[in-house]
């Protein structure tokens, strides 16, 4: 695992931007310096809230997804942090007479829709709003398109704020921002204020900045030079109604935000919390030190002087929310320590030994030849979600599924690049191909003939069948190729073979595979020769890379490699590119029992204890892609690195092992049902023992088992 990997940055600066915010409330060089003050308070404290919006938006916004859980979460953990800081307030409010206003209900809802109960809380609803507008705008479109968009409507928002001044000269604008203000009080808010700064947060997120720090920092200065001097004009030619927008601001936020990224290491989550807390609270301090010091005749010298006044209001913010959490901290109910998904059977995922097997596998293939991710069968069992998401994160931009939907799966879960379908697609689909953008493989002459026919244009990679005698037009059918070319509604953008028996180094085999791979060269030949611009070639999937690692082609379909097993146990290759396996299925001991010699477990009674056994039974079984066939100990599992064979016969949902010579092994210990980082229990040699091969083993493993990640 790699370390230092939280961000640390992050953390640090969200307590900085939390004691500038306490200057806009406190005002702390307003006694000894007015434009210091102006500058301070209004002009770069305004970087406090912006700051916020784009963590928010860099841990939420992101173009991949599985669903649209996070933002759920995200707005029901909003929501409930405002509706506390709302009661809060309640008798602040009730103080200020909130609620003896005359039309109480619209603007309550107004509020609490846009501007906040109490005047710093329109941070919590604008987060809510601005977080729905700003995911379903990278979801439905681009990220490029939607900070076109965003922008826009920080534009429409800005002059309602610092260009107010402007827009109020113009007969339409001036009625449009009247309207605009019967509902909410600023334009500074969850529609026009955070979309950008939460889609520029994601933006980030996605690795979009590659500036080295001194740039970043350059054009941090250099934007806040020109954020104060636009704020001085607008300032001087009283333009603002309002002081939170301004133009500069943007590209300010993106630098600062960068630059705060560099600083990676440890999680301060509590620093986090402390930040928030601050946030919430610190108005009620300002209250409560104006109170203290008028009840004790002190006014001069607290709220007099405004850096005391401020420091005050700092130190007893920090003070409380520090006592705040640790009261919460010490009463909280007790909830032991659990993983999400690991409660019974699950799929653990090693996304570096992914990663890892990716350079391992570029590094053996030709130059400029691409890797073609196989992630059919939600990718050989370890879930397409995280293995495409990524890989495309890392820069593989051609994908392979077997089926249409797989593909237009991982369309919705945001995968950018070619998707090339494997299989056989039903030609009425066709829309579909074309709305996902997905590239069809064409099985043989009628197909194709078929999907033209239906007069829409589709990319297409022809198949050549040399030898395997399954899909693919003949390699000797030379003018049905040419024909298809031809085609008017169907691009060909590649062309492929599929070896059969790559994975053998009989020379026979070997033999066949040649002329499998010269066969089809010769067809390539024959059409260049003919005038037909050759598209990309493609030909080896995993076996024909670590066997025949020299031929030349554009692609490499790399399945089973990816996942870093071989298929079977026994298996040589020309080339060890020294993979590492991805995937370890695991579970844990939910019961242990013992059982007296002569006693049965199980269906069937097919164990029978031997000894006085001790009997742990695991919460995985068939159904979670085991095989039945590794019964009554043809197979075992590991328990704290030793071996405990299946005991009787496994069931659907869960199976008994004999630990009777696991002394240690206790309940709740991890059940290793295939391992990633031990031999004794890889996929290769467990399929092995089923008389299969891990390919089967691995893309079997059930649909109901929660992945997570090491
Ligand atoms: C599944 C598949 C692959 C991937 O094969 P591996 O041996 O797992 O690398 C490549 N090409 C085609 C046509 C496939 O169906």
């Amino acid at each position: 695992m790699k370390k230092n990997k939280d961000y640390t940055g992050i953390d640090c600066a969200r307590l900085v931007f939390a004691l500038l915010i306490i200057t806009i409330h406190t005002s702390p060089l307003a006694s000894f310096w007015q434009t210091g003050d102006f500058v301070l308070t209004r002009v770069i404290a305004r970087t406090g809230v912006p700051f916020f919006f784009m963590v928010s938006g860099f841990f939420l916004v992101s173009r991949y997804t599985c669903g649209n859980q996070e933002l759920i979460n995200f707005v029901k953990k909003t929501s409930v942090i405002y509706g506390i800081a709302m009661l809060i307030y309640i008798p602040v409010n009730i103080y200020n007479g909130y609620f003896q206003t005359s039309h109480v209900l619209p603007e309550i809802i107004k509020d609490i829709v846009f501007n906040g109960t109490l005047y710093h809380l329109w941070y919590l609803p604008a987060s809510i709003t601005g977080a729905v507008i700003s995911w379903f705008l990278v979801k439905k479109l681009d990220f490029t398109k939607a900070l076109v968009i965003s922008f826009a409507l920080y534009i429409t928002g800005l002059f309602g704020d610092s260009y107010y001044g402007i827009a109020e000269n113009i007969p339409v604008l001036k009625e449009f921002y009247g309207q605009l203000f019967q509902v909410a009080d600023y334009t500074r808010n969850g529609i026009f204020f955070t979309p950008v700064f939460m889609i520029l947060g994601g933006y980030i997120r996605e690795g979009h900045n590659k500036l080295p720090l001194g740039i970043n920092i350059a054009g941090f200065i250099a934007s806040l030079v020109l954020m104060l001097t636009e704020a001085l004009i607008l300032h001087n030619f009283k333009l603002q109604r309002h002081d939170s927008m301004y133009i500069f601001l943007l590209p300010c936020m993106y630098f600062l935000f960068s630059m705060v990224l560099y600083y990676r290491g440890k999680r301060l989550a509590n620093i986090r919390t402390l930040s928030l807390v601050i946030y919430i609270i610190h108005p009620l301090i300002i209250i409560i030190i104006r109170l203290c010091a008028k009840l004790m005749h002190i006014q001069k010298i607290i709220t007099g002087n405004s850096m005391v006044y401020y420091l005050l209001t700092c130190s007893f913010s920090i003070i409380f929310s520090i006592s705040a959490i640790n009261i919460w901290n010490k009463y909280k109910p007790f909830k032991p320590k659990y993983r999400k998904g690991t409660d019974r059977a699950y799929i653990e995922i090693n996304l570096d030994n992914l990663g890892h097997n990716v350079k391992a596998l570029q590094k053996i293939m030709p130059e400029k030849c691409k890797l073609m991710a196989v992630v059919k069968a939600e990718a050989y069992g370890h879930g397409s979600f995280g293995i495409s998401v990524h890989l495309n994160k890392n820069g593989i931009n051609t994908f392979a599924t077997a089926t249409i939907d797989e593909g237009i799966r991982l369309r919705k879960y945001g995968i950018k690049g070619e998707i090339l379908i494997l299989g056989y697609t039903d030609v009425r689909r066709i829309h579909e191909l074309k709305k996902y953008k997905l590239v069809q493989t064409i099985t043989d002459w009628d197909y194709a003939k078929a999907l033209n026919k239906q007069g829409i244009c589709i990319k297409a990679h022809i198949k050549i069948d040399t030898g395997m005698h399954r899909l693919g037009i003949d390699v000797c059918d030379i003018e049905a190729v040419k024909r298809v070319f031809n085609m008017k509604n169907i691009e060909i953008c590649g062309i492929y073979t599929h070896l059969c028996c790559a994975d053998s180094l009989e020379p026979e085999d070997i033999l066949y595979t040649r002329n499998q791979i010269s066969s089809f060269y010769r067809l390539a030949d024959i059409l260049k020769n003919s005038g037909i611009k050759v598209p990309e070639l493609h030909i080896q999937s995993s076996y024909g890379l670590l066997n025949y690692p020299g031929i030349y082609a554009d692609y490499i379909r790399a399945g089973i490699s990816l996942y870093g097993v071989l298929s079977s146990p026994e298996d040589r290759t020309v080339i060890d590119p020294g993979l590492r396996p991805v995937l370890s299925l695991k579970s844990k001991i939910i019961l242990i029992r013992n059982l007296e010699k002569g006693e049965s477990a199980g269906y069937g009674r097919q164990f029978i204890a031997e000894r006085p056994s001790r009997i742990a039974i695991v919460p995985a079984g068939y159904a979670d892609g085991i095989p039945r066939s590794l019964s009554c100990g043809r197979g075992s599992v590991l328990i704290n690195g030793k071996l405990a064979p299946v005991a009787g016969r496994i069931c659907m949902d869960q199976m008994a092992v004999d630990i009777t010579d696991i002394e240690d092994a206790r309940m709740g210990d991890i059940v290793t049902i295939i391992g990633a980082e031990n031999d004794m229990a890889g996929a290769a040699e467990i399929a092995g023992l089923t008389g299969s091969i891990s390919n089967e083993l691995l893309s079997r493993m059930g649909a109901r088992l929660p992945v997570v990640f090491s």
